[in-house]
Parts: C-alpha cells; structure tokens; sequence
C-alpha cells in the first residue's frame, strides 16, 4: 500500500499545507483500489497534483463532519462525474454524511452520473472484501468522529512449481487451484494437497487512520500492532491541556500510543497553522523523544505500508 498526504494542516490551510485528506492506492496483486480519506477543501486541486484521477477512487471514508475533513467532497464528486467516469464510489462516514452529500448536490443543481453510495457507519466493521477489512472505531473530539483500521488478509505463500513437477504434476489450471490452498485429486487418482507445497503465507499489512481525538481508550484497539499508524498532532506538549479540551491531540500522546499499541511507525499530521516550518521540526522531535520512528507528514509525502 502507498499512502499519499494531499493535506496536513489542522484547521485552515496555509501557503504549504492544505486541510486533511489522504489517498491510499492499494497496489494488491489482484484487488486494484483507490481509496480517500478525508476530503478537506481544494482536495481535487491537490489530486491535480498527483498522478491519480478522482475517477479510480472506489472509496470515500470520511472520520468526522468538520468542514476542513469534509468541505472538499461535493466539489470532487461532481468533477468525478464531468469527467465522464461511471464506475461506483461508495462514501463512508458518520450519520449526517447522507444528508449532507444529497443537500449539497441538490441545492447546487449538481448530479453525479455514476452509482454511488453513502454509507453511514458505526463501530466495527465497515466494510470486508475478500483481501481487506476496513473498521471504525469511535474517537474522542466534540462531534461524532471516527478512526479507520484497514486490515490486508494474509495472502497465501508462494507454490513450489517445481516440487509439484518433480513429483510428476504436470503444470495447468490446476496450479492455480492448488495455490489457494485446494486439493486436488487428479485424473490417476492421486489426492494432492496444495498446502504442501506453499511457503508460510505473506502477513497482511496494517494500517490505523485516526481521524480528530483526544486520547481515549478505543484508540489503542484500533493502533495495535499496526505496521503505520497516522495520527493528529495538532499541539505540542506544552500546550496538551488546551489541546485536549479541543478533541485534539499533543504530540507526545500521539508517540504514546504509537509506543503503547506497538505500531511500526507513527506517521503525525493535522499541525496547527500557527507552526511554521522550524516550529514543525519542533514537534517532531518531541515526538520522537518518545517513539524513534516517527516522520511528520509533508503535503504530497509518499508512505508506504
Ligand atoms: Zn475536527
């Protein structure tokens, strides 16, 4: 998975930093997918920017109905839909986010030409295919707000072809079925296993989006174990009380739970414009005071998962 940072910025957007939005591009073997996270004013301006179309988006997952993690939306889907693309899109948030995107579009005499589908959410899963699980989980700040856990199944191990053809099993369709783990009898009777002949399977990769939150206790079930976790920072450590009163996060809680739910790295975001550059310098190291591998999201930063 690539995760891609189209806005960073908590609040208001500066000359550098536009409000929340991330893309993540699958990049599966076999399940192509384009999904968006957040979708702060002027994301469509940052997609330009990118090598990707709003018309691959498949998913829209929004973790709270604030404008600057929201106010992007009806403008992206109606040049989805002028851009003459008509595979479905499905949107994803909290209850509200129906009424809002019907309201929009209706208001402005706008339309989309392409099935979509507004989904509102609660907590668990939210969605499940056969390659990802994808659950919210409920979060801390003043309006209803969700953090997102996408889970990647396991994907089976690698055939060994060759054991397979040295034990006389000539190479076919049958492979196929003995790769996913099958078994097989074949046409002289004999019972093959597929399981015999894969390597240990490839571990899914994890990732936890936390949308705006103070810290609450849900927050390590939805981090835990992740391979990348992304997390608000919205105040340095001095100022933790006023940022918690806000729903928000200082960044030292943040590296907490990194530490404490055993991510792999902490990918922070959602500064607060009144940090310039050193100042941001400035709270990534207090970040990394606590958990080392730490990076502070750039707009158009690339990740991978
Ligand atoms: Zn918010």
């Amino acid at each position: 998975m690539e995760l891609i940072f189209l806005g960073t910025s908590a609040g208001v957007p500066t000359r550098s930093r536009n409000v929340t939005a991330m893309l993540l591009d699958l990049q599966h073997p076999t399940r192509a997918g384009l999904w968006l996270f957040d979708c702060g004013e002027g994301t469509q301006h940052r997609l330009l920017h990118t090598a990707y179309h709003p018309g691959k988006l498949d998913k829209i997952f929004i973790t709270h109905l604030h404008g600057d993690h929201l106010f992007g939306l009806p403008g992206l889907l109606c040049s989805r839909s002028m851009a003459g693309n008509a595979s479905p899109l499905t949107i994803y948030g909290p209850a509200g986010i129906r009424e809002f995107v019907e309201t929009t579009l209706r208001l402005s005499g706008s339309w989309t030409d392409y099935p979509m589908e507004v989904v509102e959410i609660t907590e668990g899963v939210v969605f499940e295919d056969a390659f990802y699980t994808v659950t919210a989980e409920p979060l801390n700040h003043p309006v209803e707000c969700y953090g997102y856990r996408v889970d990647e199944h396991d994907r089976p191990g690698a055939l060994d072809a060759a054991a397979l053809i040295a034990d006389g099993i000539k190479p076919g369709p049958l492979f196929q079925r003995l790769k996913q783990g099958e078994t097989v009898t074949l046409d002289d009777g004999r019972v093959v296993k597929g399981q015999d002949y894969l390597s240990a399977p490839l571990p899914g990769k994890k990732l936890a989006i936390f949308g705006d939150t103070a810290p609450c206790p849900g927050a390590l079930r939805l981090a835990q174990g992740v391979d990348v976790m992304v997390h608000e920072a919205t105040l340095e450590t001095a100022m933790e009380e006023k940022a918690n009163g806000r729903g928000h996060s200082s960044t030292r809680q943040a590296a907490q739970l990194a530490r404490d739910a055993g991510a792999g790295k902490l990918i922070v975001t959602h500064v607060s414009s009144r940090y310039d550059a050193r100042g941001c310098a400035s709270l990534l190291a207090e970040c990394r005071e606590v958990f080392a591998n730490c990076e502070l999201a750039e707009d158009f930063a690339q990740v991978s998962v």
